[in-house]
């Protein structure tokens, strides 16, 4: 009976493309579920476990709260038993313009104010006196945001236009509103001279008004005659009418039209904390609340240390271990104020789990999604101390991973397979490392990296002068033409400063394929992603004579029962989603008077059912075939035209986005970490198709940690030494081959690999 309580149970999974899988896994175990991409690995660690937990866990609040919670729908199985909590710890994070810092995301702001409010000197208030949002502690200058909005007069002004035509290209001065007419008319200026040509004197009057004490009269012309009224410049009268006042009450303005004409600046008054000067004051060992948020976590360490009030050490002690855990990381360089949105992929990947690493929960399934996207080798085995301290606190945990360094180190392997989409959805291996044989992971795991002993001749360059947005330190480096270039080294070392920022910006012209999803309407299929949905439409339409819109589900062409869904979702208060196919259409989406025409014996539905590799067989049309060609090439030919966008894993999305690209010809192609969410066999197809980009005249550019792409470029550029202060300077440039003889990071990781 205890035995049982150690393993979750789960039987008959038929999520997605599962057939029917059967699984014990144990618990307080690292088990890592690995497989091809599509094979249904996050059909059953995200669909079906993580689901289900989270369902039962809502089931257990009163009604009248659960039915503010989210609802999970009951996965598609037999039997779930002996599941734990969970918590996801997702790949990517938050939006890159989230609010939130590294200080509010590891909640230890909270703490640095309660120590501020007991020991600093002099103290103020309470803690909550000390946030900028509270009416305490805001700065009056800024209202706590830190920044202030200046007008910019080389912004405002057109020198060298006239009043007449618009020099003041801030609307409500302008000849559109009355008092840019105001100005024309009052005979203290010329409307018909550029501002350029006005005298020195003149000018001033217009932009700052007079003199100190002195006053100028400008009559404002009325049907009742002139009326008296003082100029006071246009500098003055921008400030005190759209800067110092509430605009949004005003017709006509917006907050963009005044910004269009200002600079926005760091606030004088708060130097850009938004805090008050009373709560800037206030001190701890002679540093305030805004030093200590400003300062490396390093340095924040130490003073913390150096507090020896008894109350303040306490409190202390409450933060320390969360901020020694960050710099044992290896992230003892960024400050509880770095935004989050602006860490590197792997900055990122490393406060998450520092989070949770914090946390004194046990019992917990923790489920990590590919957590060594974004790191360097070196660095995943740090990741792997950490996974091992969360099960060492009577954990479980779960990984899905590709990397072999952690497929390695688990106690249990479950391989999922054997292929993909319908030829996947079973379990092909579940035990120790030792065991697996015959599998696309074992063929990896005894893999021997490949080193392009043959590179291709560089004739040419893109040439980067002196760059140092973020931490660059001022580098200028050549990254070959028309040949396969990676660009490695440590996250936060400055790949994505250099090429996502410094390299688009200088070659516009260039393809980029990054990382973000592809939307989530569950209209978008395959075929509408890749325009080959206009393509078939037209076709019936030809053939049928009917109208092409007939042919959609979004329009004309949808059952009229379910609008074009297929499914219903009936809502019962309080009771479980269910959603049921509808019956009307059978689940097909569409009327029966358009499933009512055929093509070459097939209608819309049964030609949306196609496969990739069906379809191009099927179609005799060099356009469809070509875009279809595309799906195939980056290895996608086991899905269906119709399956939806938002249905696919992270690894076939990765794919469908590069497949919609490539049918764009361009010539310089940009792929920021082409390998996330892909499996060792699935990398070797997109080498393939990164080489055929290649032979025809294209450059690619690869920003990875793969050694197997690395091993295979034609050029290797690699950043570093460290991350962040430490890194951000070149220190390889090579073909593979050269690397063996150099001593960085990644060469010493890549002479491993060829042992
Ligand atoms: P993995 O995590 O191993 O990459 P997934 O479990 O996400 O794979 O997906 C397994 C397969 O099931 C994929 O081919 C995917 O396209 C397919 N799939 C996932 N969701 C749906 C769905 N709602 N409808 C149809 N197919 C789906
Ligand atoms: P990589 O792509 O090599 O992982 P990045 O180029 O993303 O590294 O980041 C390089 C360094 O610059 C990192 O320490 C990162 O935190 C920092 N950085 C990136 N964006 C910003 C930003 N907007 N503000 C401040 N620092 C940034
Ligand atoms: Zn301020
Ligand atoms: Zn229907």
């Amino acid at each position: 009976m205890s035995e049982i309580k150690d393993e979750i149970i789960l039987r008959g999974l038929k999520e997605h493309n599962l057939r029917n899988v059967d699984l014990n896994i144990p618990k307080e175990k690292i088990i890592v579920f690995t497989g091809l991409s599509g094979s249904g690995k996050s059909s059953v660690v995200f669909d079906t476990l993580a689901r289900e937990s989270r369902r039962q866990m809502i089931l257990n609040y009163p009604h009248y709260v659960r039915y503010q919670m989210p609802r999970y729908e009951r996965p598609d199985a037999d039997l779930m038993q002996n599941l734990s909590p969970v918590v996801v710890v997702e790949q990517r994070l938050i939006g890159g313009n989230s609010r939130s810092t590294v200080g509010t995301y590891m909640d230890i702001n909270p703490l640095i104010r309660l120590l501020f409010s007991r020991i600093g000197k002099p103290s103020i208030g309470t803690a909550s006196d000390f946030l900028s949002q509270s009416s305490f502690g805001r700065c009056p200058e800024c209202s706590g945001f830190g920044e202030v909005i200046a007008p910019d007069l080389n912004k405002m002004i057109d020198y060298d236009k006239s009043l007449r035509d618009y020099a003041v290209k801030f609307k409500p001065l302008s000849p559109s509103g009355w008092q840019g007419n105001w100005m024309m008319t009052c005979g203290l200026f010329d409307p018909d001279k550029p501002i350029k040509d006005y005298p020195e004197e003149k000018r001033r009057l217009l932009l700052y008004g007079p003199p100190e004490g002195e006053k100028v009269n400008a009559p404002f012309h009325t049907k009742n005659g002139p009326q008296k009224h003082d100029w006071d410049g246009l500098l003055p009268r921008f400030t005190r009418l759209y800067i110092n006042r509430d605009i949004s009450k005003l017709k006509g303005v917006t907050q963009d039209d005044v910004i269009a004409v200002s600079t926005r600046s760091l606030c004088p008054t708060c130097q850009g904390s938004g805090l008050n000067p009373k709560v800037l004051a206030c001190r701890i060992n002679g540093l305030n609340i805004a030093a200590y948020d400003q300062l490396e976590l390093t340095e924040l360490l130490e003073e913390l240390k150096k507090i020896k009030d008894p109350l303040g050490e306490y409190i202390a002690l409450q933060a320390i271990p969360h901020i020694k855990q960050l710099v044992e990381m290896g992230l003892g360089y960024l400050s509880l104020s770095r935004k989050m949105g602006t860490l590197s992929g792997g900055e990122a990947q490393r406060v998450k789990i520092a989070r949770h690493l914090g946390s004194s929960l046990n019992n917990i399934t923790y489920i990590f999604d590919e957590p060594s996207a974004g790191l360097h080798p070196e660095e995943v085995d740090l990741l792997i101390q950490m996974l091992k301290r969360i099960k060492a606190q009577h954990n479980t945990v779960i990984v899905i991973e590709h990397n072999l360094s952690v497929i390695k180190v688990a106690d249990e392997i479950i391989e999922m397979g054997p292929g993909a989409g319908v030829n996947g959805g079973e379990v092909v291996y579940q035990g120790k490392l030792q065991g697996l044989k015959d599998s696309p992971t074992a063929t990896a795991l005894n893999h021997k990296l490949k080193i392009n002993k043959n590179p291709r001749d560089i004739k040419d360059y893109f040439t980067i002068n002196r760059v140092s947005n973020n931490n660059l330190k001022n580098i200028s480096v050549n990254i070959p033409k028309n040949v396969l270039v990676s660009m490695c080294g440590v996250s936060g070392s400055g790949k994505s400063s250099l090429m996502l920022e410094a390299f688009t910006k200088r070659y516009p012209e260039t393809i980029m394929v990054g990382q973000g999803g592809i939307g989530i309407s569950n209209r978008s299929t395959l075929a509408t992603y890749m325009g080959i949905m206009d393509d078939i439409r037209a076709i019936f339409s030809k053939e049928t004579g009917q109208p092409a819109g007939l042919f959609s589900f979004n329009t004309s062409g949808a059952c009229s029962i379910c609008k074009g869904k297929g499914v219903l979702t009936p809502d019962v208060a309080f009771a479980d989603p269910v959603t049921i196919p509808c019956e009307a259409c059978g689940g097909t989406r569409y009327s029966d008077e358009a499933l009512s025409y055929r093509y070459q014996d097939k209608n819309i539905v049964e030609i949306l059912d196609l496969t990739i590799d069906e379809a191009i067989h099927y179609f005799k049309i060099p356009k469809i075939i070509k875009r279809v060609q595309t799906l195939k090439d980056v290895g996608l030919g086991y899905l269906t035209l119709g399956q939806t966008t938002s249905s696919l894993s992270g690894g076939e999305t990765q794919r469908l986005k590069l497949a919609s690209h490539l049918q764009k010809e361009g010539q310089i192609y940009l792929l920021d970490e082409p390998s996330l969410g892909l499996h060792t066999e699935d990398n070797e197809k997109l080498l393939d198709v990164f080489q055929n980009l290649v032979n025809r005249g294209n450059s690619v550019i690869i920003i990875e940690h793969n050694l197997n792409f690395i091993a295979a470029s034609d050029w290797v550029i690699e950043l570093g030494p460290g991350g962040g202060k430490q890194g951000g300077q070149i220190i390889l440039e090579g073909t593979p081959e050269e690397m063996l003889h150099a001593e960085t990071l990644t060469a010493k990781w890549l002479k491993d690999g060829v042992r």
